[in-house]
């Protein structure tokens, strides 16, 4: 039985190319600064960003926290949404590790935090306070239905935190996804922002990886921050030659992940006992509700399983599905049939 497996894009396996690539990649010690193919994929990923440097870090959760450890000290505060996935799923980091103090504001429904709550959230000089450092945002959302935010609503954020002499942080773990979904350069989205990560391991189908990207200064700092947290690696050229292939050759099928996201929500409309809010899917995550009492969320889960589709359950009766590279048009077909036919069967 082919399983399908919606349960993210991080679930991507390399491509052959990427194989062939790790395979034959130039090596050397990158601690050292001395891999060749580490060095061409950091060079690549900040001229396509449109920063000056970039730095390979093993994971996306330590590319933000890299970025909030180097921006700031401890006791210091950071403003983020409440459903961001620096908030919500990365072990609390920032202030396990570096004492600083998150300050959540609420997300809107396409992952936007209202500017005027920002301005009202910065604090005074006061001695009773954290003082504000940093404002984190997230590109596309992730909990808020992979949401893209556009590049005017970012650089609105990015002149408030200038007025206040504080920096933005983007998790862009999905950034390319942002960028195809609006029709815009990437570079748009990211030219009023101090840092940001991104993810080759997500919908770039890598294997492992994820890009911090910032000016030399701010790239030369989070060096160091990123040695203190065990990620400085040797031979990186294994992972950085997979993540060269995923530059070049994975960004202009993110689309076909958009339309089949769009043909699966659309065809979930359509299956009575399950609701899902078309609206809002705009890239390649779908979160839908099992509206049905005659079967229960974990039932549905099983029923799903022994036909070979994997979802992940993300609340009490809601789910999420993410389309990718592993995922073609059949698929699509083969979930809604299944879909359907768990909902009849019940
Ligand atoms: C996946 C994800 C991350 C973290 O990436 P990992 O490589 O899984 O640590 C960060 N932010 C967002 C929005 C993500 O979806």
């Amino acid at each position: 039985m082919k399983i399908i497996d919606l349960r993210s894009d991080t679930v991507t396996l390399p491509t052959q190319e990427m194989r062939e690539a790790i395979y034959r990649a130039d090596l050397g010690d990158d601690v050292f600064g001395e891999d060749p193919t580490t060095n061409r994929l950091e060079k690549m990923a900040a001229e396509l960003i449109g920063k000056e440097a970039s730095l390979l870090v093993p994971s996306g959760t330590m590319g933000n926290l890299v970025c909030v450890l180097t921006h700031c000290a401890r006791g210091e505060e950071v403003i983020l949404g409440d459903q961001s996935h620096t908030f919500l799923n990365e072990a609390g980091g920032m202030s396990t590790l570096g004492g600083i103090h998150p300050h959540i504001l609420p997300n809107q429904p396409d992952g936007t935090i209202r500017l005027e709550e920002i301005a009202a959230a910065i604090r005074g000089d006061n001695v009773h306070f954290p003082r504000t450092r940093l404002i984190c945002l997230e590109n596309t959302h992730n909990r808020c239905y992979g949401s893209p935010l556009t590049p005017e609503y970012i650089d609105g954020v990015a002149e408030l935190a200038r007025r206040h002499s504080l920096s933005v942080h983007l998790d862009g773990a999905r950034i390319f996804n942002a960028a195809v979904a609006l029709g815009v350069n990437v570079k748009e989205l990211t030219r009023s922002v101090d840092s940001l990560i991104f993810c080759l391991s997500k919908g770039l189908s890598a294997p492992v990886g994820s890009m911090v990207c910032g000016t030399s200064e701010f790239i030369a700092e989070a060096r160091r921050t990123r040695k203190v947290l065990g990620g400085g690696m040797r031979q990186t050229g294994i992972i950085a030659g997979a993540g060269i292939i995923a530059l070049e050759k994975m960004m202009e099928r993110l689309k076909e992940d958009h339309l089949n996201a769009r043909r699966l929500a659309e065809g979930i409309t359509k299956i009575p006992g399950l609701s899902i809010d078309i609206e809002r899917i705009k890239t390649n995550i779908i979160y839908f509700d099992l509206t049905s009492d005659r079967l229960k969320p974990a039932e549905f889960i099983t029923q799903l399983g022994k036909k070979g589709i994997k979802l992940l359950g993300t609340g009490p009766s809601r789910f999420r599905v993410v389309t990718h590279y592993g995922i073609g048009s059949e698929d699509v077909d083969a979930t809604l049939l299944a879909l359907n036919q768990v909902m009849e069967e019940a």
